[in-house]
């Protein structure tokens, strides 16, 4: 009897409750390297400490530069974003949707179904459906679009439905309408910025081509790798922004002095409501009170 009840335990898993101790993160953006800037040290955090983590970016980024384009750049991106994800050892998927032309369908809302379901995900990142960029914005539509969704069996049949709703959070961003971003969690990266920038480094055809392309200072990148790096170290330092500094109060008390660099993630209205006691479970990298 005993032995049946432990199978039982074994087949089906914990009856109640939550593994907090092996978490299953997925972020999504919309080109390989968005989720990198907005949430790899974070990653890198979750990564070192034995959860798991996936990034996934929804496009597959082969209109993202100036002489490069088609098959030829979707392959050489997917390439950096495998090894991006190697770097701080989490897992890179790239999805085959057109770069610079990605819709809020049911095709690719029934992707990211799958995706967070197939995960079996705790917590999933996105950007707010607020931004300059049509992909981006999309993107953060089709998350919330799925985000009741992956809880209902009957929608996207090939992959079980999720029994507990995942916590949905937001990237930082920097627009202001509707209503400007809200730093619920800031997450201090100073251990993890040098794993962060190495992740960032992966991406060559944006970080020192695309990039620098679009802001007029292809000129200043340096030639050799090391300097390489350093450059791209200043210019994506991450900052803790002076409107987070309450917010990083906070969750690190007296700690607040010495961080440095930090990522800062809101919790949206979908999805489940996690109280203060679970936030610090799903994210456990603050000082304890
Ligand atoms: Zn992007």
């Amino acid at each position: 009897m005993v032995l049946i009840f432990l199978l039982v335990l074994l087949v089906a898993g914990p009856v109640s409750g939550q593994d907090y101790s092996r978490l299953r993160i997925i972020a999504f953006g919309a080109h390989p390297d968005d989720c990198d800037s907005k949430a790899g040290g974070l990653a890198a955090k979750y990564a070192a400490a034995g959860h798991l983590v996936k990034f996934v970016s929804v496009t597959n980024g082969d209109a993202g530069h100036y002489e490069q384009g088609g098959g030829v750049l979707a392959k050489r991106r997917r390439a950096e974003a495998q090894e991006a994800g190697r770097r701080i050892g989490i897992e890179y998927e790239v999805l085959d949707n057109h770069d610079g032309e990605l819709l809020p369908t049911l095709e690719v809302r029934r992707q990211i179904i799958r995706e967070i379901r197939q995960w079996r995900t705790d917590v999933v990142l996105a950007p707010r459906p607020n931004d300059y960029h049509p992909d981006h914005r999309y993107t953060g539509v089709l998350v919330q679009d799925a985000s009741f969704m992956v809880t209902v069996p009957n929608v996207v049949t090939d992959a079980p439905a999720l029994r507990k709703n995942p916590v949905f959070l937001y990237f930082s961003d920097r627009f202001t309408r509707p209503q400007p971003f809200r730093p619920d969690i800031v997450v201090a990266i100073d251990d993890m910025f040098e794993k962060k920038v190495a992740m960032l480094d992966a991406h060559v055809s944006q970080m020192y081509e695309w990039l620098p392309w679009l802001d007029g200072t292809l000129d200043q990148v340096p030639k050799e790798p090391a300097a390489r790096t350093k450059w791209l170290a200043e210019q994506r330092s991450s900052p803790a922004l002076p409107e987070w500094k309450q917010a990083l109060g906070k969750w690190y008390g007296a700690q607040v002095a010495s961080v440095q660099h930090a990522e800062a993630f809101e919790i949206t209205e979908y999805g489940r409501q996690p109280d203060e006691a679970e936030i610090r479970k799903l994210v456990p990298f603050f000082p304890a009170q």
